[in-house]
Order: C-alpha cells, then sequence, then structure tokens
C-alpha cells in the first residue's frame, strides 16, 4: 500500500505555496456509541475538525452530553427520520415530492429547530440530505426552514443554497459495502485536491461511523497523519467556511 499519489500532489503543491482545504462530514449519528467515540478520538488526536450530520427524530440528551466534552465538534441536520418515501423502482430518497411540500418542509423545519435546542453553540444551520438527494423543487423553500447552506455528494452544482460537499466516500457502498481500497482512496483525494485548486473549493471527506471496518479505521488514520500537520494541507470546520461566506 503506498500513498504515493497523494504525496506526490503534496509536493508539487508544496512547491507552488498551494495550500488545499479539507472537511470532514460524518453521518447518521443518533446518540453515542464506541464508534463514535472511536471516530472523537482519532479526529481529536490531529486535531481534525468534524460535522456530524445528525438524524433529528431519533436523537437526544446522550448525544448532546457526549458531544458536550468536545470543542471542535459542528451539529448539522440530517433530514428528519432518515425514511426513504421513494417507491422500490427509485433511488433511495427522503427529501423528494413522494409527499406533499409542506410536510418535508415542516419536517426539515423541526429537525432544525430540535437540533439547535440541543446543540446550542455546536449547531450550525447546514441540511445533509440522506443519501445525499434532494428534489430540487425543496431546495428552494430551505431558507424559510431556517438553512441557510446545504452540503450533498460529488461536485458542487450550484442549486440556490451555497454548497459545502463531500467528495471522497471511504465506504464502497455498491460493492463490498466495507472500506475502498487505501491507494484508491489517497488518488481520490490527491485528485479532488487538483480541481478544488482549479475551480475553488475544499475537499470534502465523507465517513459513517457506524459502518466502518477496520480498512476505514486505518485509512482515515493514514490521512489524518499525513495532512494534519502537512503544510500544504488545512483543515476546516464547516463553521469556518459558513462564517467566510454569510454576512
Ligand atoms: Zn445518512
Amino acid at each position: 500500500m503506498t500513498e504515493k499519489m497523494l504525496l506526490d500532489t503534496l509536493n508539487a503543491f508544496a512547491r507552488k505555496d498551494i495550500i488545499a482545504d479539507f472537511w470532514l462530514r460524518d453521518d447518521d449519528a443518533t446518540v453515542p456509541s464506541a464508534a463514535l467515540d472511536r471516530l472523537l478520538n482519532l479526529s481529536g488526536q490531529y486535531s481534525i475538525p468534524m460535522t456530524l450530520a445528525v438524524i433529528p427524530e431519533v436523537t437526544g440528551d446522550a448525544l448532546a452530553t457526549r458531544l458536550s466534552q468536545t470543542n471542535t465538534i459542528d451539529v448539522a441536520v440530517h433530514g428528519w427520520s432518515h425514511q426513504n418515501h421513494a417507491g422500490p423502482e427509485e433511488k433511495k430518497r427522503e427529501l423528494g415530492l413522494h409527499r406533499p411540500l409542506e410536510t418535508v418542509i415542516g419536517e426539515l423545519e423541526s429537525g432544525f429547530v430540535k437540533l439547535k435546542s440541543l446543540h446550542g453553540s455546536r449547531f450550525i444551520p447546514m441540511l445533509v440530505p440522506p443519501w445525499n438527494r434532494i428534489d430540487h423543487d425543496i431546495i428552494e423553500h430551505l431558507p424559510q426552514a431556517g438553512y441557510k447552506s446545504l452540503s450533498v455528494y460529488g461536485p458542487e452544482k450550484p442549486d440556490g443554497m451555497p454548497l459545502l460537499n463531500t467528495h471522497i466516500d471511504v465506504i464502497d457502498w455498491r460493492g463490498t459495502r466495507g472500506g475502498k481500497d487505501h491507494d484508491l482512496l489517497f488518488a481520490e483525494t490527491a485528485q479532488r485536491m487538483r480541481e478544488a485548486h482549479a475551480t475553488g473549493g475544499m475537499t470534502g471527506i465523507l465517513t459513517h461511523h457506524l459502518d466502518h471496518d477496520e480498512h476505514v479505521w486505518t485509512f482515515l488514520e493514514r490521512l489524518f497523519k499525513l495532512t494534519a500537520d502537512h503544510p500544504v494541507c488545512r483543515w476546516r470546520s464547516s463553521r469556518q467556511w459558513l462564517q467566510a461566506l454569510l454576512p
């Protein structure tokens, strides 16, 4: 295993004094768990800030109490209940037009209010749609539910809301459902860094702590070890990005 693709890009950036911005989003948190502790400890060890996309309906005080022991964690809203309302032939989707628009927006507003009240200063007004999917017609109504930004997966495609996306998914969902090959992930990361430099933007790493196998954990440790103190790399929180963006 080698991280050569990433090292080559880091060296090339260093020669040109280019800074690469990274951010970390972890999805599906509801309650404290051993896996969440492991991720909080690992990111904390390397001082990597992290945004947790929390599912509002089923979460409560226990997660808020656990996160109150941290100081680099932001909390974003991960839909309402992470339920699929799409038909069997469609891709899974909670935030589609399978139900009345008012129902969807009402749930998103409830999620915003609940997580803001549970997490206080750790809360950020960002929506992370479950399965990274949301219908275009819902996006324009997000501000009325309080949201100021959106985060999905893949290259940012402007659609009416400030976007902070993730680009590297550490899990091979369609194949083994385990961690992707490390070399592939380092190569994908290097490629995204070059795209982000060309287009302006960050490199977003996407994790799902409840679904990590050892392969994922060791990749994250290798990535953090390589980047945390590297002069080219700057790990930023979604809160810093929002603050720079919003008036
Ligand atoms: Zn999710």
